[in-house]
């Protein structure tokens, strides 16, 4: 059954039977699509997208990325929604798993890596319980794009030598259960993800354990995309630079932060190598 519109992502409840492309098993390609500029997905991730028969993606995909699929790949987006059909993790699973029983190459194309906050995890333990080949392939994670760009290294001998990443919400929704103790040490970076919402409750853990609240921090807002968007600030000030975001960002916190900048340095007006605007 080819796609009504090929190209286009769907959005349709999938129905995922009479496409069987062959008697052998097909396999399941978690991919990590990097932060957002098509410039830094992995050449690795490219070759497997033009080899696509379905692509299962998030949100955070961009259409340039999607546009390395074949036309003929069939698109669909299991995006969080507020109001339309969203798909709970397990149908995901299931959908990834009956995709490659039919002999399909399966890509489950997700924002930066699918290791780091992605669930990439559980959905190779499905694939595995299944007996389907899974295999992944890396991606730039958020944190290393957003530093990158607003010229401020996560470790910096002397000053940063660690970087954590941490989650800002619960499973269960919240504010997450950390160490808040041993986050409050001085000399190395935090970078949450998903803390825009939580960002007060944040910043006022870190002080009561004992960072400093006068340490830098660095709130980036669409990494590495031509929307991003980096606000200095510091510990103390987090929660009302947070307050100006809208759309998926980082709180990152930490000494090596003082080297952030927020103007754009390295528009440097070069052709883009997958020839994306930027
Ligand atoms: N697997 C992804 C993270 C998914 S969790 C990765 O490795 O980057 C979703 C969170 O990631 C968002 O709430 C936001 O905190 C962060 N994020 C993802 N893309 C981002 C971007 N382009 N700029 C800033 N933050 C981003």
């Amino acid at each position: 059954m080819a796609p009504k519109t090929p190209g286009k992502t769907d959005n349709r409840l999938v129905v995922l039977s009479g496409r069987r492309k062959s008697s052998s098993l097909g396999a399941v390609w978690l991919v990590g699509a990097g932060p957002g500029d098509p410039d830094l997905l992995t050449v690795k991730a490219l070759n497997v997208l033009r080899r696509a028969d379905v692509v299962v993606h998030d949100g955070l995909v961009s259409e340039a990325i999607l546009a390395f699929a074949p036309p003929a790949a069939r698109r669909i987006s299991v995006a969080k929604r507020k109001s339309r059909h969203s798909y709970a993790q397990s149908e995901i699973n299931r959908m990834l798993v009956a995709f490659a029983a039919e002999g399909l190459t399966v890509v489950r194309l997700k924002g930066g890596d699918p290791f780091v906050f992605g669930r990439g995890g559980e959905e190779l333990k499905a694939c595995r319980e299944a007996g389907v080949p899974c295999h992944v392939v890396p991606g730039v994670t958020a944190a290393l794009a957003a530093g990158a760009s607003a010229g401020a290294p996560l470790t910096h001998r002397g000053i940063a030598q660690a970087v954590t990443f941490v989650t800002g919400h619960a499973a269960a929704g919240g504010e997450p259960n950390l160490d808040w103790a041993s986050l409050a040490r001085p000399n190395q970076t935090v970078v949450i993800y998903m803390g825009v919402s939580t960002a007060v409750a944040i910043s006022g853990r870190l002080i009561k354990a004992g960072r400093a609240a006068s340490t830098p921090a660095l709130v980036v807002e669409n990494a590495s995309l031509p929307s991003e968007r980096r606000i200095a600030t510091t510990l103390a000030g987090l929660s009302k630079a947070a307050a100006e975001i809208n759309g998926p960002a980082l709180l990152m916190v930490g000494e090596a932060m003082s080297g952030a900048v927020e103007a754009d340095l390295f528009a440097s007006g070069l052709p883009t190598v997958s020839g994306a605007a930027r």
